[in-house]
């Protein structure tokens, strides 16, 4: 990692707010006398952030974006000391800066990714002031109102890039457990000296649910995991890695709008699959071949018994008809194509639960991380955009009320949006919207149908079995 270098200067220098009032401040640092009117403001300084920061730069338009904490947070503070990305190297591709590495067909670490973001920003150095929260967004004359707590600022334009995953979710479940027990989320593990000695209990078996029980099983715990019904997908099959596959087969180019159940996509369940030791499977049966405990569901705790709901034979069966079915689609389109591809063996499972397994004894279990992912939180905009769930209603970004954008919500436009590997192209819609000089006008409004998609069906792999 950089240490002090300030990410948001080409030098690495406190900037200037462009403004004039010196605002942007380093790390843990307040920003001072923040405030003021510019064209665009952006909201939230991840890679989505600098992505709309990087076009509005390229096309001249005055913006501001506005960081709660520092340049790159989440990727900083909210990820384990073994993270790293599930998605290859190849796949990081913000706007004018592709993965400059020399393994591309890697996955770089917590803290190589972090050194990605801060790189990207030091490349262009976007206006970015850090240490300011936006608390309020209104509608006002020729605009907006952002409040933050530095000072109000205007803009005619907002663009909210404030990231996904915001608010740890953490079921009141939770309460139930004996006052012994050290309880986390996801967001908060970094390995498994910060918890007390003991064995653990898992919840959730997503991708971070499956890692964390994972990275907490190699270094020796007694783990217990409560698996829900989270697909897999195999990291490498005929020769290539998964992903590379799911590319050639155009998986990654297909918009939302194609898909007949748009918000089921959207709501789907990521795939377990690894990028440590340079990417393998996660294969829960191993694990519990391995030592590790699988339960279904967590349903309850009473007296003294954590209780788990039957399903854990079904949840295994199901990942690995989809992963298999994922291989059925590669397969498909090998032979479609006459690509020259190894034969590989299919999958055979390693083990079986006897059983639906018993409750445990709480006493045993000194430890619990919660991985039950996180919600997005945007109570503090006050502008009529949002569905019955509190969901912004959009078309790739671009919501009802103009002037007011989107920008890295899992799907937006693609599998890719709320990834490395798609927000560069939403960021660029949204500057051609925004009337950034460098980047053409957008062309009439247009939603892709399956017309557009020959070989849906053939190829693409149904959203049943690939999920979000
Ligand atoms: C466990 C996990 C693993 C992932 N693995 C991968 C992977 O392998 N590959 C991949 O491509 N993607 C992965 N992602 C998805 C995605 O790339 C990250 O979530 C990424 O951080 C999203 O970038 P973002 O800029 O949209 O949001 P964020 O990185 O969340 O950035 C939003 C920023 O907005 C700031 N902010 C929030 N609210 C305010 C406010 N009110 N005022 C001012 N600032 C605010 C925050 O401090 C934050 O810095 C993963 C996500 C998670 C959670």
């Amino acid at each position: 990692m950089s240490g002090d270098r300030h990410p948001g200067t080409p030098d690495g220098r406190r900037a200037e707010a462009p403004d004039g009032s010196g605002a942007q401040a380093p790390d843990g640092r307040r920003a001072e006398a923040a405030g003021g009117h510019h064209a665009v403001v952006v909201i939230g300084g991840g890679q989505a952030g600098l992505a709309m920061s990087h076009h509005l730069k390229r096309g001249g338009v005055d913006h501001i974006v506005l960081e709660r904490h520092r340049v790159g947070h989440e990727w900083r503070s909210r990820r384990w000391d073994s993270f790293c990305l599930v998605t290859p190297n190849w796949q990081c591709r913000l706007p004018g800066f592709p993965y400059p590495g020399d393994d591309p067909d890697g996955f770089m670490r917590r803290d190589e990714i972090v050194r990605y973001v801060e790189d990207y920003a030091a490349s262009f150095g976007p206006p970015v002031l850090e240490g300011v929260s936006a608390t309020g967004l209104t509608t006002a004359p020729g605009g907006f109102e952002i409040r933050t707590d530095q000072g109000t600022f205007t803009a005619g334009q907002v663009v909210v890039a404030t990231g996904p995953y915001q608010t740890p979710v953490i079921p009141r479940l939770s309460e139930r457990f004996p006052r012994h027990v050290a309880q986390l989320h996801s967001g908060e593990y970094r390995n498994s000296r910060q918890l007390p000695p003991g064995e653990v209990l898992v919840v959730g078996s997503g991708q971070s649910g499956c890692q964390i029980a994972e990275d907490l099983h190699l270094d020796g715990r007694r783990v217990h995991l409560a698996v829900g019904s989270a697909p897999r997908v195999a990291r490498f099959y005929r020769g290539r890695d998964v992903v590379a596959w799911l590319d050639l087969m155009g998986h990654y180019d297909r918009p939302i709008g194609s898909f007949a159940d748009p918000d089921g996509v959207r709501a789907r369940a990521n795939h377990y699959v690894t990028g440590r030791d340079g990417g393998r499977d996660i294969d829960l049966r191993a694990f519990a071949r391995d030592g590790m405990r699988l339960y279904g569901r967590l349903a309850g705790v009473e007296d003294g018994t954590i209780r788990f709901a039957p399903g854990l034979r079904r949840d295994l069966d199901h990942a690995d008809a989809v992963s298999e079915s994922i291989k059925d689609t590669i397969d498909s389109f090998i032979a479609a194509r006459g690509i020259q591809a190894p034969a590989e063996a299919r999958y055979r499972p390693v083990w079986e639960p006897a059983g639906e397994p018993e409750g445990l004894d709480a006493r045993r279990v000194t430890s619990v991380v919660w991985c039950t992912g996180f919600r997005a939180d945007y109570r503090w905009i006050r502008v009529p955009v949002f569905d019955g769930t509190g969901y912004p209603v959009h078309e790739r970004g671009v919501t009802s009320v103009r002037g007011l954008y989107f920008l890295g919500l899992p799907w937006q436009h693609t599998w890719g949006s709320g990834r490395f590997s798609g927000v560069a192209g939403d960021a660029e819609h949204l500057a051609r919207h925004l009337g950034s000089p460098g980047v053409p006008r957008p062309r009439p409004h247009h939603v892709p149908d399956a017309q557009e998609f020959p070989d849906a069906g053939r190829y693409f792999v149904h959203p049943e079995l690939l999920g979000s």
